[in-house]
């Protein structure tokens, strides 16, 4: 039995760009741009998660229908590359590898498809809608609903290996990253030798070949199937100077942590734990502000979660958003810890929770989803409380076993989560 890891969960809640939809079972994606398949026949102008886009044109990206002619023309020609179920296997393989959505790949949700969110513009959301500015929403609307946008996300998951320079860390960044990483694994008392810390690349985008795998894997096709898929994602990518290639930062606007931990299914329990860094969230947090301490402290937010996988602790008696909250405030708490503390990376404290809060007002507003994160106060109390624990421990020179700072932080919890009024 497959570890239930909450984030697959998360995905599947939070990714509604490009997945089927949380709440769509499989066969029901039929839409009026397929007609190929008539089990349902939604229509874009009623499904209630069907929105119209600033060029005035109705998209839903959990059906895949659209009024937009050139749209529908590309996401019909799409399908006749993918098996009839095509929505369905890839919510399912998604699910099978579980990546969390970081604040910007969510700001990016909220950008293409604002009925998501409630929440207010952020910093992060201007950034984002400067990513999106120069794109023709008829291919935006095709790579959300194809998967496109995650491409160089499970290329990396699948394919890439800290030794492959085609996974290098980007220059800027690597020593920094590298060697804050190689403090994480000194510093906690989990095993993270295996740990593999790699980049991901926009340059995904023009290798069809590379598409052509992840595809197959998404899908559960051959890939003499997908490739005319990898063609047209191709052909799109390279035709709408937006998309700058595959440059664009959106195509790699995550970092998370992967592991294989308690997996039973082969495929995936054979892909060692790896700690990926998308370029594009490098460039958005140096957009909004952080670029100084923000790597690090995502470093050690993403570093955690390795620590929760190794030593149980994502099971818990809670389930769905509060289950999620508490997996992902222990992070930000563990994160700041290790950050902070005189053994870890020192870093300045003040400096740290400014940073960390200006990220954090960016997050998601979607509380009742079951990628919920945390509000802004809980994961800023959460961490200022991972740096007081830092301050305190490092007097008697200790960094504690992440045993005795989980029982702590277990035991304060309902502290972070407690009603701000
Ligand atoms: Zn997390």
């Amino acid at each position: 039995m497959p570890k239930p890891s909450p984030w697959s969960v998360a995905l599947v809640a939070s990714l509604s760009l490009s997945l089927a939809g949380a709440g769509l079972a499989a066969g029901a994606g039929a839409a009026s741009a397929e007609p190929a398949s008539a089990t349902s026949t939604t229509s874009a102008a009623v499904s209630p998660t069907a929105f119209v886009a600033p060029n005035g044109h109705t998209y839903d990206l959990a059906t895949g229908a659209t009024d937009d002619p050139q749209a529908a023309a590309l996401v019909a020609r799409a399908r006749t590359f993918l098996p009839a179920d095509w929505q369905a296997r890839r919510q399912a393989s998604v699910a099978r590898l579980g990546v969390e959505a970081s604040a910007p790949r969510e700001a990016l949700e909220r950008a293409i498809d604002p009925t998501q969110y409630q929440c207010s513009p952020t910093r992060l959301d201007a950034y984002v809608d400067g990513l999106l500015a120069n794109i023709d929403y008829s291919n935006l609307f095709f790579l959300a609903t194809t998967g496109a946008l995650d491409l160089p996300t499970y290329d990396a998951i699948l394919f890439g290996s800290s030794g492959d320079t085609r996974y290098a860390l980007q220059r800027d960044y690597r020593n920094e990253l590298t060697r804050s990483f190689r403090a994480a694994q000194t510093f906690w008392d989990t095993d993270g030798s295996g740990i593999q810390l790699m980049a991901m690349h926009g340059d995904v985008m023009r290798d069809e070949a590379r598409m052509t795998r992840t595809l197959a894997f998404l899908y559960g096709a051959p890939e003499s199937a997908v490739a005319g898929l990898a063609s047209m994602i191709r052909q799109v990518v390279a035709s709408d100077p937006g998309l700058q290639d595959g440059d664009n930062p959106l195509f790699t606007l995550n970092a998370f942590a992967f592991s294989a931990e308690g997996e039973t299914d082969p495929v995936v329990a054979a892909i060692p734990d790896k700690l990926v860094f998308g370029d594009g969230i490098l460039s958005a947090l140096e957009a909004i502000g952080v670029g100084d301490v923000g790597p690090r402290a995502v470093l050690g937010h993403e570093y955690a979660h390795h620590v929760q996988y190794d030593k149980g602790l994502f099971d818990s008696p809670l389930t769905g958003p509060e289950a999620t909250r508490r997996t992902e405030l222990m992070a930000d708490a563990f994160g700041t810890y290790f950050v902070t503390h005189k053994r870890g990376l020192a870093l300045n404290t003040a400096r740290v929770l400014q940073a960390e809060q200006s990220f954090y007002q960016v997050g998601d507003c979607s509380f009742t989803s079951a990628g919920h994160h945390g509000t802004p106060n809980q994961r800023l109390r959460a961490s200022t409380w991972g740096s007081a624990v830092a301050a305190d421990a490092q007097k008697q020179g200790q960094v504690l076993p992440s045993l005795t700072l989980d029982a702590r932080f277990e035991a304060t919890l309902p502290e972070f989560v407690a009603p701000d009024a």
